[in-house]
């Protein structure tokens, strides 16, 4: 069948929206027509060129919802008519990983996954006779998209398309880091670095199971609005407090009781690894721990003395939030529907598919928390 969908034929430039032909579902595989999609930093680390496991041409996006329109042989737990989220990490339920109950990093179709193909090792996307890639699993930024059974979440009928396709990523990632990895519990306190579409997340998700002290570190002033707009009670702005970042974070956690200081839980939200550094440091002595979300360049590496972890500091890291999709999706929406969490002030740009790359222009300039696509 013909679709509309945004093609990145190389990297460093533009999408170019365009028809193309999608075949239908294979054994165990789903189509499902796109309604909506978010545009992440994901989507631009392989755009840009930066994503050493980057292939093109490509159809990239991997935040989205919509609507089961056919099934593949043998697919048992969907059916026409489901709402469904694409999920980059699917859960298959049998694989040792998800069995392990560990982890949430499924690897029943790692290797085609990464391959940009489906798991029988061939694509369903096609221009004019030439392949293109499958990306993250999902290609949201095309109007249908062909998906394994075990990549999609059922979720309620009533949610909105264009909201609750950001818990496809952003939402997952920054709130499941806050539940899943790291746990935190009422009363803590945390440092968040980084207030953009995760971080903000994040700190929503600390709001939610009741931290006592959720401060938020950018060197963007107009984030400190924002921040607060999801529960943050504290803004510190690397810049204006110079190269003593870490001592004057710890300074800020002391109490009167407790004169070592430090945070309960930090989360990076920046891809910067001396940032992540300084999460580490920012924790408290014994027991502070810090989850790494953000993707760092290729090539870079973390470090720290060893001092840190052995006087009881965690280094985590969390993918997805350490969210199982298809169990846990559907509950976040159940959390969005409810007014549990917020996710309509962080969709600051709704557009159709033909601006998509003004999306990304929006994206780099910060000028955006999200923009969602709307086919
Ligand atoms: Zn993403
Ligand atoms: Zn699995």
């Amino acid at each position: 069948m013909d679709v509309r969908a945004a093609v990145a034929f190389e990297a460093g430039k533009p999408l170019e929206v365009t028809t193309v032909q999608l075949e239908g579902p294979r054994a165990g595989e789903v189509l499902v027509e796109i309604k909506a999609t978010g545009v992440c930093h994901t989507d631009e680390f392989t755009l840009s060129g930066a994503d050493p496991e980057g292939l093109f041409p490509v159809i990239l996006g991997h935040e989205g919802a919509g609507v089961v329109v056919d099934v593949g042989p043998g697919v048992t737990s969907v059916k026409k008519g489901d709402h469904v989220i694409p999920l980059y990490t699917p859960e298959c339920r049998q694989c040792p990983s998800c069995l392990s109950r560990k982890t949430n990093l499924c690897t029943a179709i790692r290797a085609t996954q990464g391959q940009g193909v489906m798991p029988d090792g061939t694509s369903r996307f096609s221009i004019e006779g030439r392949k293109l890639h499958h990306y993250m699993g999902c290609s949201t930024f095309a109007n249908f998209t062909v998906l394994p059974e075990i990549a999609v979440a059922k979720i309620r009928e009533d949610a909105p398309f264009d909201k609750v396709c950001y818990i496809g990523c952003g939402v997952t990632t920054g709130i499941g880091a806050v539940i899943n990895t790291a746990k935190v519990e009422p009363g803590a306190k945390a440092i968040v670095f980084g207030l953009g579409g995760i971080g903000l997340n994040v700190i929503q998700g600390l709001r939610l199971v009741g931290a006592d002290m959720i401060i938020g570190v950018d060197v963007n002033p107009a984030k400190k609005a924002w921040g607060e707009r999801f529960g943050m009670t504290h803004f510190v702005n690397p810049n204006e407090v110079g190269d003593d970042l870490v001592p004057y974070l710890v300074n800020l956690t002391k109490t009167r009781e407790d004169q070592i200081g430090g945070a309960d839980y930090t989360f990076d939200c920046t891809g910067n690894v001396k940032v992540m550094r300084q999460a580490l440091e920012a924790c408290h002595r014994g027991w502070g721990q810090s989850i790494i979300i953000g993707v760092a360049p290729a090539g870079a590496e973390i470090s720290t003395r060893p001092f840190q972890l052995v006087t009881g500091r965690v280094w985590k890291g969390s993918a997805f939030g350490g969210a199982r999709g298809r169990t846990d999706v559907p509950k976040i929406v159940d959390w969005y529907m409810q007014g549990k969490i917020e996710i309509d002030p962080m969709i600051t740009h709704t557009m159709p598919l033909s601006d998509i790359n003004r999306a990304f222009e929006l994206m780099r300039a910060g000028e955006s928390i999200r923009s969602v696509i709307v086919y």
